[in-house]
């Protein structure tokens, strides 16, 4: 199943991809619902971020490969950060160079869970019992904020716009640890990893953030990003006003956007 949310003649909807149309589904995901034969061409629905999360967490240096371009000892355990959820936009959405931090936003393709139902101290053994599927993440970064200007996290990851999820929620990946996962700037690859070389895997992580709070349905966890990030280019390459930026995950999707100044 493919699930996608999308706005109709102004109103939101859940769908399930059938081809190049979706059917409109009465319910709800998390819970009960059907799929109805209501079914619109994808051409003519836009696209919404395919959930509107409680939480958006975030695991960073997952990669080993991404931890050595970043000059970071390896983690000993999940080190979680959070985006802010006014920070999630759609496929097809622009990514706004934020006024006050204009000049090193970056980006980094991450597989993301969708937990689908409410996870408290899960073991690794259940905790894909506790996943409704997964989806592709840009973990946009505001590097001078990142790296040097803030003691931590929340800005530099959390400005409007800074991430974009989508375009589906697709259940039926077979193993979430072997999935090709890349990301292209205008048409370059500029990573190009597997999720095979994650350090803790999607279990791990789900385990590990429910032992330490609550994941309720619709948490997004973002999985973390393999090498090949801008800041870590010779010369660095950051986003520019009308660039696009494509993050591909094998069998879940590519999810497009470009990027604008601050309107
Ligand atoms: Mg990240």
């Amino acid at each position: 199943m493919k699930f996608m949310r999308f706005e109709r003649d102004g109103a939101e909807f859940y769908g399930a991809i059938d081809g190049n149309f979706v059917k409109r589904i009465e319910g709800d995901i998390f819970g009960a619902y059907d799929v109805t034969g209501d079914k619109y061409p994808l051409s003519e629905v836009k696209a919404l971020a395919p959930v509107s999360p409680p939480n958006v967490i975030a695991i960073c240096l997952n990669y080993s490969s991404h931890a050595g371009e970043s000059g970071s000892a390896l983690p000993e355990r999940p080190v979680i950060f959070i985006k802010a959820t006014t920070s999630v936009i759609a496929h097809e959405g622009i990514i706004r160079l934020p006024a006050p931090a204009p000049d090193e936003v970056d980006y980094e393709a991450e597989l993301c869970i969708v937990i689908g139902k409410t996870a408290k101290n899960v073991s690794e053994a259940d905790a894909l019992d506790y996943v409704l599927g997964y989806t592709c993440g840009n973990d946009v970064s505001a590097r001078d904020c990142q790296r040097r200007l803030d003691a931590q996290w929340a800005r530099g990851k959390s400005f409007d716009t800074f991430c974009p999820i989508g375009p589906y929620i697709v259940t039926d990946v077979a193993d979430p640890q072997n999935l090709d996962i890349k990301s292209r700037v205008n048409g370059k690859v500029m990573q190009s990893s597997n999720t095979r070389n994650m350090i803790f895997s999607v279990r791990h992580l789900i385990s590990y953030c429910s032992h330490n709070m609550t994941l309720l349905p619709g948490t997004i966890i973002m999985t973390g990003t393999p090498e090949g990030v801008g800041f870590a280019q010779d010369p660095p390459v950051f986003l520019r006003s009308g660039d696009v930026v494509e993050i591909e995950v094998e069998g879940v999707g590519v999810l497009r956007n470009t990027v604008a100044e601050e309107a």
